[in-house]
């Protein structure tokens, strides 16, 4: 999960996460999708660029929650 804000300047950057991996995906250039979604410190673009996801593997040990 990305942080909502950029750590550095504070600017919301958490809402252009989704859209920057389904265009880098796709095979866009990310300097220029980083530029259409208005992304123009290099704070903030770190933020994105370095990005990894990684909430899914430590779900993995997470301890199952028991049932009532
Ligand atoms: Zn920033």
């Amino acid at each position: 999960m990305i942080p909502v804000r950029c750590l550095s300047c504070g600017k919301i950057i958490g809402d252009k996460w989704e859209d920057f991996e389904r265009r880098t995906k796709a095979g866009d250039n990310p300097g220029k999708v980083l530029d259409d979604l208005g992304v123009d410190k290099y704070c903030c673009r770190r933020m994105l660029v370095s990005h990894c996801n990684l909430i899914d593997e430590f779900l993995q040990f997470e301890y199952p929650r028991k049932k009532e």
